[in-house]
């Protein structure tokens, strides 16, 4: 039976969406990401498309058709074949809505009939079924990586999605899994929203479900907030921020709870460390020279990321930097290359080549924050505030 396609956008709709959201190639944190459909009814309040005023859309289009799409991504100037990381759908749909997978399949088939080794992540919250995970387990090439992501967050006016579907697609993905991973991507995590010990200590036992777990905060951006302030929600802090929150004493709590399973289910901080581990590859975007986030780790994993851990030689940092755009020549530590006057396209290419962080130099990364928000963090205690790179 043909499934029903996300309808294409005419020329007229066109004039109405952001710019940005009709450029369908992003480089970002985690991967060149493919996003030709726009378009989503699951109502997360959350929703990053508040930042592209397109969250009226509730119904998926297509921006263009899948071939010139997967074709776009492959010709794309920062594409690197078997290298760089790729997404799908990440920004405006759900990959696994009913109009939108009949696209995830085909520019993921299509992809992986060129041979192309790259990994693939595929982020979703919606059912996905038996007939599903069969096509992916069908895609012989590609690093497929299914992440789930599931908050537990219980107020229907933030997230009106049952959280059992979440459920039901994790453990099933998990089952059925031969070709690909699977990550509960466990966010976002709100102080007071989703984050008692009974919502810590399920989560925990879902990550039994998962090859890998990763937690991470919530974007709070102005746009978000102000959709908040207009349906009268809860918010979750009195300040929007640049980087995701996600403040000390909840991590903490979850990482107490976590070291009394045993550190049993694998659990990681930062989403490529996830997903790199659930393939046994080292991380790819070379968090292991901010050694820090690496002490909920499992050993072996460690020693994979150990081994491939290169600092890169100064002057090809330099060339490349340059050949990039940048204003001044980067420094190099043994954590992270600091650029200057490089967006992040360019910093998440130069990341991807050399397999180690590249930060701009205007917002440093700071020791045990692992890039996120500092609300919740500011009050650093000496331990926490100590550098730990041997
Ligand atoms: S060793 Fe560190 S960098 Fe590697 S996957 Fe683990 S946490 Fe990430």
């Amino acid at each position: 039976m043909t499934q029903p396609k996300a309808p294409l956008l005419a020329e007229n709709e066109k004039r109405d969406i952001a710019p940005a959201l009709l450029e369908p190639i992003e480089y970002r944190k985690s991967g060149l990401s493919l996003n030709h459909i726009i378009g989503c009814p699951l109502d997360c309040a959350y929703c990053v498309r508040h930042l592209f005023h397109n969250y009226e859309m509730k119904q998926p289009h297509r921006i263009t058709d899948d071939e010139t799409a997967a074709s776009m991504l492959v010709s794309h100037k920062y594409f690197q074949p078997n290298i760089t990381p790729l997404q799908i759908f990440n920004r405006a749909t759900d990959p696994f809505l009913p109009t939108v997978k009949p696209h995830l399949f085909r520019v993921a088939e299509l992809l992986d009939q060129r041979g192309l080794t790259n990994h693939l992540l595929i982020i979703t919250r919606s059912r996905v079924s038996i007939d599903d995970c069969n096509r992916l387990n069908a895609i012989k090439n590609l690093k497929i990586t299914l992440l789930v992501t599931y908050s537990g967050i219980d107020d229907k006016r933030v997230e009106p999605i049952d959280s059992n579907i979440a459920i039901k697609t994790l453990t099933r993905a998990h089952e059925m899994a031969e070709n690909y991973r699977v990550v509960l991507y466990w966010r976002p995590l709100v102080s007071g929203l989703n984050d008692s010990p009974s919502h810590i200590k399920r989560a925990l036992q879902l990550a039994t479900h998962a090859h890998a777990t990763v937690f991470t905060g919530l974007f709070f951006r102005e746009e978000i907030q102000s959709y908040y302030r207009k349906m009268g929600l809860p918010e979750p802090v009195n300040l929007p921020a640049r980087r995701k929150i996600l403040v000390r004493s909840l991590e903490d709590r979850i990482l107490t709870e976590w070291h009394k399973t045993g550190r049993g289910p694998p659990l990681f901080r930062k989403t490529s460390c996830a997903v790199s581990f659930a393939h046994r590859l080292s991380d790819y975007n070379g968090h292991y020279g901010i050694r820090e986030l690496c002490d909920i780790c499992p050993v072996d994993q460690i020693r994979r990321c150990a081994d491939a851990f290169r600092k890169p030689e100064a002057q090809a940092i330099a060339d490349l930097a340059l050949s990039l755009g940048a204003s001044a020549i980067p420094t190099i530590d043994d954590r992270a290359i600091q650029t200057s006057g490089l967006n992040e396209e360019p910093r998440y290419f130069m990341q991807h080549t050399f397999g180690y962080q590249v930060h701009d130099i205007r917002h440093p990364h700071l020791p045990h924050r692992h890039g996120r928000a500092e609300i919740g963090w500011t009050d650093e205690p000496e331990s926490r505030t100590s550098s730990s790179e041997d």
